[in-house]
């Protein structure tokens, strides 16, 4: 199984990323974001509560979300057969550690850790620009401000964590996208061949 974990902040293009990787790869894509989006689309009682976190750029508490990410697997064995690539999961330390523990009941483990290195201004330029192109209720300025500020905080000690494992990519994630997709292919295909 290849399993990947897409990494970088709030706009580093793991979404689009992720779109070439379930093409080239042929692996079952769980964007942890988009889970909840189609939960307050679907207006569930998880879409409820998601909406106070996301709307103030916060984090969904841990538990909540372990709970959530630890169902789609379970509930797409046979899609994720050659390998998942997971988007936005894991976004704290106690994230990290029961994705290894949930991956490892199931007999796998994560494979690599791509990293998406943008400069803050680019990353606050292309949140802003996809919010007027999709209308996301989260790309503004003001949450845009905390999500960044939250990625800091939470979630880039996890960079660290993949490294000291051997794990972490750090891919450039500027250019166009297919310069970028270029750059992730060079550091998957020998983890193939291996
Ligand atoms: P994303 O589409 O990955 O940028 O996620 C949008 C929002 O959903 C985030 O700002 C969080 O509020 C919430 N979210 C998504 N994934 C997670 C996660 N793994 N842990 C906590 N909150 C999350």
């Amino acid at each position: 199984m290849l399993n990947i974990v897409i990494f970088g902040a709030p706009g580093s293009g793991k979404g689009t990323q992720s779109d070439n990787l379930i093409k080239t790869y042929n692996l079952f894509h769980i964007s942890t974001g988009d889970v909840l989006r189609d939960n307050i689309k679907r207006g569930t009682e998880l879409g409820a509560i998601a909406k106070a976190y996301i709307d103030k750029g916060q984090l969904i508490p841990d538990n909540l979300m372990i709970d959530i990410l630890a169902s789609v697997l379970d509930d797409h064995r046979e899609e994720a057969a050659n390998g998942v690539i997971f988007d936005g999961f894991p976004r704290t330390i106690a994230q990290a550690e029961a994705l290894e523990t949930m991956l490892q009941e199931r007999g796998t483990s994560v494979t690599t850790v791509v990293g998406l290195e943008v400069p803050e201004q680019e990353l606050i330029d292309r949140i802003l620009l996809r919010g007027k192109l999709t209308g996301r209720s989260d790309d503004n300025m003001d949450t845009v401000k905390n999500r960044l500020g939250v990625y800091h905080n939470q979630t880039s000690p996890l960079k660290e964590f993949y490294q000291q494992r051997g794990l972490y990519q750090s891919i450039e994630g500027t250019g166009t996208i297919e310069e970028i997709f270029d750059r992730i292919q060079a550091v998957i295909n020998p983890l193939l061949e291996a």
